[in-house]
């Protein structure tokens, strides 16, 4: 019981009380549901990779978006997690490749630009007509996008660089709109 605590409080967000209670439920699950999790975990361990090229989670080198011969290889999109790609894949309107961060700059939590996997995208740069920034409105992404826009400029100065819209979400009413995004909105505007 110690054992399976120690190791599920090093999951990210799960405290000692998460912990004791995920252990307790698969004490009392049945053995297939406690088989058919170990056997998840293992499983994905030795099926699952990063893409070399893009740090994609792939279950080949290079993953499906980086070999597809459909996809624009000049246009880049830069996000903090693979689980960022599927939102973007469902609007069907980006069809270049990505390069998966990893994780934002938050200094406040030890994460700074060695942290992040930056590594393999440099030499990527040379490839692409345009790089967009798609990191989180939020203090980290800011952050992190602003770093990545400096870094960038050093070797490559006339590289397009572009940062995702954000503003007002659809659907919403402008009323409730806080300060932070109403600027934001007015900044993304667009000529109609
Ligand atoms: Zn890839």
């Amino acid at each position: 019981m110690e054992r399976l605590i120690e190791q599920l409080r090093k999951l990210p967000g799960v405290g000692t009380k998460s912990a004791q209670r995920f252990a307790f439920h698969v004490l009392r699950s049945s053995e297939g549901d406690a088989a058919a999790l170990a056997d998840a975990i293992l499983t994905l361990k030795k099926h699952l990779r990063l893409c070399s090229i893009c740090n994609n989670i792939t279950d080949t080198d290079p993953c499906a978006y980086c070999t597809s011969p459909t996809r624009n290889t000049r246009l880049i999109c830069i996000v903090e997690e693979p689980t960022n790609i599927s939102g973007i894949e469902k609007t069907r309107s980006f069809h270049g490749l990505y390069h998966v961060l990893h994780g934002t700059l938050s200094p406040v939590n030890g994460v700074g630009p060695e942290q992040l996997r930056l590594r393999n995208l440099w030499p990527r740069l040379a490839e692409a007509d345009e790089l967009i920034l798609a990191t989180s409105p939020t203090v980290e992404g800011e952050a992190t996008a602003r770093y990545l826009l400096d870094e960038i400029r050093k070797t490559q100065p006339t590289l397009r660089v572009s940062r995702i819209a954000t503003g007002v979400p659809a659907g919403s009413d402008i009323e409730y709109a806080d300060e932070v995004t109403m600027t934001r909105a007015l900044e993304g505007r667009r000529e109609l």
